[in-house]
């Protein structure tokens, strides 16, 4: 850890002052409250620095957002060109520049098939758009409408975000479950977690038999289901579950053979992530929706965009009086910010071949990775590109897990904090996700952090 001379914050004011007035997301409180809190000032490339001077390694590039890295000087100059024009006009009746450049961009480099953009401003929102535009596509479907296509099909360790929606599409028990009054009814498939495959089988012998549930749901209720909505590639809150190839490319034929839409949820994998621009491009997906968020703007700004195709959008036109239109909109959709920020990001993916970039850098994680198979306490790692997942467990023999008394994953992510490395675990999961402008250094850094962080939580 490298210190900066003393800087401008008073650090013991913040603290007293959020830990009497915020709320923190996904926080338990009452311990958040007697600690003391790590207050981000600044950040400058893959570091953060806190309000003491002290720098840290973006393990997980602020929630899984950022891109280029911290103040990238084309992004910030591309902000403020912005700004000096306008901050903010509505998209409900208006457009503005900036969202109209980004629309064009976006859909010149998106899975084939998608010609349409509509704009909103978190993964929750994206995928809370396709799911009420697909339900109002089939009623409005011509020739053919089908007003009975009102269910969804998701998968078991699901994540699409927090509102409702997306909500009732989750599958994280411990996340979801509280809430289930709320929720609408969706149909549950099983979900390709290898190492803890539901059939029990072993990969990759399997034959991609989970896919078999999604298969037996659409024989017996297809013709009440509007869309299947799969995180293409990899399942990232549920623990970072890579798929084992081949599997995504299935659920989509599946669903192609009931007549069923897809809605590919790339709010964590989009721009760059996997190696590739889309994990959709992985094995070839060509959705009917592409929800993406996160990334979209380097990591800078709230945005988020659902890109469907023209059959999507056709269904939807008509004279004003026949209320074929889609009635949703957020305040600050298109907010010409995000999108001058969006469009910055993409113009450094061109200049710097950031795609190729990351295959290089992932490659690297994965020999970085590869000796910590061996540990005691490792059941298993997985990764897709620039993100991984490493399962920490009480027993390897047995894979039992730690009691969750324990909280190893969180142990471990703040013993890496001491090594320099900011960390957020997903239970017992320890996440590397970093800046896609990680340097291999730093990548070594992170793995470092972690395995000094396992040995003094496990001893081992
Ligand atoms: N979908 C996926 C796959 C995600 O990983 C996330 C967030 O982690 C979301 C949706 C929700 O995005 P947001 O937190 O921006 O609402």
């Amino acid at each position: 850890m490298h210190s900066n001379p003393a800087s401008a914050w008073d650090h013991e004011r913040l603290s007293a002052l959020d830990r009497s007035r915020i709320w923190h997301p996904f926080t338990p409180m009452a311990e958040w409250i007697a600690g003391d809190p790590l207050v981000i000032a600044r950040g400058e490339g893959n570091e953060l620095i806190d309000d003491r001077g002290q720098r840290y390694i973006d393990g997980v590039a602020s929630l899984w957002v950022n891109i280029h890295g911290h103040a990238r000087p084309e992004i910030d100059r591309a902000i403020a060109e912005q700004l000096s024009r306008i901050a903010h006009s509505t998209m409900l009746g208006l457009t503005n520049p900036p969202a109209i450049e980004l629309a064009d961009a976006l859909l010149s480099i998106a899975p084939r098939g998608l010609s349409r953009i509509f704009y909103s401003d978190d993964g929750s929102t994206a995928v809370e758009v396709a799911l009420k535009m697909a339900l109002q596509y089939w009623r409005q479907r011509r020739p053919d409408p089908r007003p009975e296509r009102t269910g969804f099909l998701a998968f078991r360790h699901a994540y699409h975000g927090d509102t409702i929606g997306a909500v009732s599409l989750g599958g994280i028990e411990r996340f979801h479950e509280i809430f289930r009054p709320l929720l609408f009814p969706v149909e549950r498939a099983e979900t390709a977690y290898c190492y803890r495959c539901a059939l029990g089988l072993s990969h990759p012998a399997c034959g991609l038999a989970c896919a078999e549930s999604a298969r037996a749901i659409l024989e017996r209720a297809g013709d009440r289901i509007a869309a299947v909505v799969i995180e293409p590639a990899i399942q990232a809150a549920g623990g970072m579950i890579a798929f084992p190839p081949g599997f995504t490319r299935r659920i989509v034929e599946i669903a192609r053979a009931q007549g069923v839409l897809v809605i590919a949820d790339e709010v964590a994998t989009g721009f760059g992530r996997t190696g590739r621009m889309f994990a959709c491009e992985r094995e070839g997906i060509e959705p009917d929706f592409l929800a993406v968020a996160k990334g979209i703007t380097g990591g800078y700004l709230p945005l988020a965009a659902t890109l469907v195709t023209e059959e999507i959008h056709d269904a939807f036109l008509g004279r004003p009086e026949d209320l074929r239109t889609f009635f949703h909109g957020h305040s600050y959709t298109g907010n010409p910010l995000a999108c001058a920020a969006a469009l910055a990001s993409l113009a450094i993916f061109r200049e710097e071949d950031t795609l190729a970039r990351v295959r290089i850098r992932a490659a690297e994680l994965e020999r970085l990775l590869a000796p910590l198979r061996d540990h005691p306490h490792v059941g298993d790692i997985r990764q897709a590109g620039l993100m991984a997942g490493i399962e920490i467990v009480g027993d390897r023999a047995t894979r039992a897990p730690f009691p969750a008394a324990d909280r190893i994953g969180v142990r471990v992510a703040h013993a890496a904090r001491d090594h320099g490395v900011i960390l957020r675990p997903l239970g017992d999961v320890i996440v590397i996700l970093p800046p896609l402008s990680i340097r291999s250094d730093e990548l070594e850094r992170i793995v470092h952090a972690i395995a000094a962080g396992l040995r003094e939580v496990t001893g081992v």
